[in-house]
């Protein structure tokens, strides 16, 4: 058993027992992690506020070799991201965030990438005022960084070149299809235009801090936010957190996460 310390971002916390937490992290060293917090619900707990959702830690525990569940011994802040708790858009954009992360990797399974990019989206969320595109440009990234980009050149099904005609998305296939693929497919597809297969090619060649300044609007956006959210969830394999905030209160745990898990909880 070795003590590790490493930055990490807070995915999950949910209560455990009389006065415990286990919580689940997206480290840089060591990928996606779960921990235990002992005593973590008492009133005097020195975890203090730390363990909420979205929170940016120096984590110190110790680490099991051969279970994956790590006994949490110290944690820092390092930013806590408050303001992201402070409106129900900005909660929704960070949960559909960290839900994606969780979702698409495995644990213990290390990609830094992964991790700059989570930091990044979460400070980019603080600053933006359009927090719906800036999670939209954070899903494809994540999606091509986690080995799930959605293929707009070939064909997601034969591998043939595609055009640049408008054609079909194939979720479950990752895809665009060609004519002969799809009339084939009994797959739920999607159409996509010509300016929407430009518009996911950009945000994913451009890096992930520039990307977020792009401008997404009308059918484009639409089209592109129906693609990337119908993908992540065929990828996730759940219904990521809904966009709608008033849409999502009867059904509050899509993709595990209740309003609890995202709320401040004393
Ligand atoms: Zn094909």
């Amino acid at each position: 058993m070795a003590l590790v310390t490493t930055r990490a971002i807070v995915l999950k916390s949910m209560r455990w027992g009389e006065a415990d937490r286990i919580l689940t992290f997206y480290s840089l060293q060591l990928g996606k992690v779960r921990g235990i917090a002992r005593g973590a619900r008492r009133m005097k707990s020195r975890f203090g506020g730390m363990l909420e959702p979205f929170s940016s830690i120096n984590l110190t525990f110790f680490n099991k070799r051969n279970d994956s569940l790590g006994s949490i011994s110290h944690i820092d802040s390092l930013e806590s991201f408050s303001p992201l708790r402070e409106s129900l858009e900005q909660i929704w954009a960070a949960s559909r965030m960290v839900a994606l992360v969780d979702g698409v990797t495995a644990d213990r399974d290390s990609n830094p990438t992964i991790y700059h990019t989570l930091l990044e989206g979460l400070r980019s969320l603080v600053r933006t005022d359009d927090p719906a595109l800036v999670t939209l440009i954070f899903q494809i990234h994540v999606l091509s960084q986690s080995g799930f980009q959605p293929q707009v050149d070939r064909c997601a099904s034969c591998g043939c070149n595609l055009g640049e005609q408008s054609s079909l998305f194939s979720p479950t296939a990752g895809g665009r299809l060609c004519g002969s693929c799809d009339r084939g497919s009994w797959d739920y597809c999607l159409p996509m235009s010509q300016g929407s297969m430009a518009f996911l090619r950009q945000a994913r060649r451009i890096p992930f801090a520039r990307a977020t300044r792009l401008k997404a609007a009308g059918q484009v956006r639409r089209e592109v936010e129906n693609i990337v959210e119908t993908y992540a969830r065929s990828v996730v394999g759940k219904r990521l957190p809904p966009k709608d905030v008033l849409a999502a209160e009867p059904a509050a745990t899509p993709y595990g996460l209740t309003r609890k898990d995202v709320m401040t909880e004393k």
